[in-house]
């Protein structure tokens, strides 16, 4: 049932060998299409065994489940998109996808405006405290770690240390903190992220609460999780135990001190933009949007960019074309789109070659609205974007200001 908690590790030599933390997640993946609840697995692998490549891999074959197993910290692959554009939402076929918590979020955003079936969904999450730009990475292991990146095997972070695994069979560490304020270390928008654990999915694994590296710490969060669970268990796929108090205990502390380090990083980011007055921060963001070239790349990349006819393109009035940088609509149009929903993934940040901070804005916008709204994005299927669904009480309100 939605709460049960466990300690998995697979039943499987070949996976146990190649996972990480016991190979629970594969294993359960690899339950879910062998038995027939879904007819594919979403999830990542790395192109041509490159750890910094990580591309999105659709699964009909069981046994090529173990190709999957391991995590890829250095890749943030665009999950909710690709379901939406090339899986047809999910409409045709029931899918089980492997999701971080802003892939969960985007998919419930995109399911309720129609763009995902979640109803064929099986979303098994993995918990996660970020991922590392794979260029900024490798720079970042050969000149502060001083190894060559393709030694490294796996990376961790744990108690603020970022942790590289070599294929000596040594490790090495440093100072979360110290790598971050030197621009290293997690994607921007990875900092700011409170939500480590994905309690939007219907299950979701971690190392949290387990010590031996050989076990992951599984939560179920809805009926088809538990439902999942239970007969994984049954069949022997996945060997489980009762965690002990002291490992939720653990679980539960390992959270809280992420979500804090986060609230500190978003203070850190927000506050030159509040030291700033409303001229400051307008003249400071339009210099920003000087910059943009019109590559299309942030919306093309956005999970919640979902419309089919998109009033930016050249063809379209709103915004002439032939002008680089934009009209300033073509900025102020896209950002009013997302802000209510925007899920913090960094993929629009990620994209944009002028390196425009766009997720930041966003953030700061969507924090701006949440106040106002509490509408937290991607996290209940029966609440509405606030944007897209004014109440009478709203509408009268005598106004809202919402300041960069
Ligand atoms: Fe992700 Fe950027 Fe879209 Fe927000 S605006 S959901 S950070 S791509
Ligand atoms: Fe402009 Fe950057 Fe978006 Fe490209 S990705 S359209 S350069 S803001």
């Amino acid at each position: 049932m939605k709460g049960d908690m466990y300690i998995a590790c697979s039943s499987e030599k070949e996976i146990i060998e190649k996972a990480e933390h016991g190979g629970a997640i594969t294993s359960l993946l690899k339950f879910a299409l062998k038995s027939g609840r879904v007819d594919s697995v979403l999830a990542i692998k790395a192109r041509g065994g490159d750890r910094y490549d990580g591309i999105p891999f659709l699964i009909t074959n069981p046994e090529e489940l173990v190709e999957t197993a391991g995590s890829l910290h250095c890749s943030s692959v665009n999950i909710p998109r690709f379901l939406k554009e090339y899986l047809d939402g999910a409409a045709s076929q029931k899918i089980a996808v492997t999701v971080k918590p802003c892939d969960a979020k985007a998919i419930i955003e995109l399911a309720k405006r129609g763009q995902i079936t979640l109803d064929n969904l099986l979303l098994i999450g993995v918990n996660c405290t970020g991922t590392l730009l794979p260029t900024k990475a490798k720079k970042m292991m050969e000149e502060e770690f001083g190894v060559d990146p393709a030694d490294v095997i796996a990376e961790d972070i744990e108690d603020n240390k970022l942790i590289l695994r070599l294929n000596n069979g040594t490790e090495k560490e440093l100072e979360l903190a110290t790598l971050e304020q030197k621009g290293y270390g997690r994607r921007e928008n990875c900092r700011r992220c409170t939500s480590n654990i994905p309690t939007m999915a219907d299950i979701a694994g971690g190392k949290w609460g387990t010590t031996d590296r050989k076990s992951t710490f599984i939560e179920v969060f809805s009926d088809k999780g538990a439902e999942l669970i239970r007969a994984a268990i049954k069949a022997e796929a996945l060997d489980v135990d009762p965690p002990e108090n002291e490992a939720i205990k653990t679980r539960r502390q390992k959270d809280e001190a992420a979500s804090k380090l986060a609230y500190q990083w978003q203070q850190q980011d927000l506050a030159e933009n509040n030291a700033m007055s409303n001229d400051e921060k307008f003249d400071y963001w339009f210099q920003q949007f000087g910059k943009c070239v019109k590559c299309y790349g942030c919306r093309d990349a956005c999970p919640i960019c979902y419309c089919k006819d998109c009033i930016l393109e050249a063809d379209r009035s709103l915004v002439p074309g032939g002008e680089v940088p934009p009209d300033d609509m073509f900025p102020l149009i896209r950002i009013t789109h997302v802000m209510d929903s925007c899920v913090n993934c960094g993929q629009c940040q990620d994209a944009c070659p002028m390196e425009i901070p766009l997720s930041r804005l966003i953030f700061m916008l969507n924090r701006e609205l949440f106040d106002i709204f509490k509408y937290e994005p991607g996290t209940d299927m029966s609440q509405l974007p606030p944007l897209q669904s004014v109440t009478e009480e709203e509408l009268t309100m005598e106004s809202v200001e919402i300041a960069f």
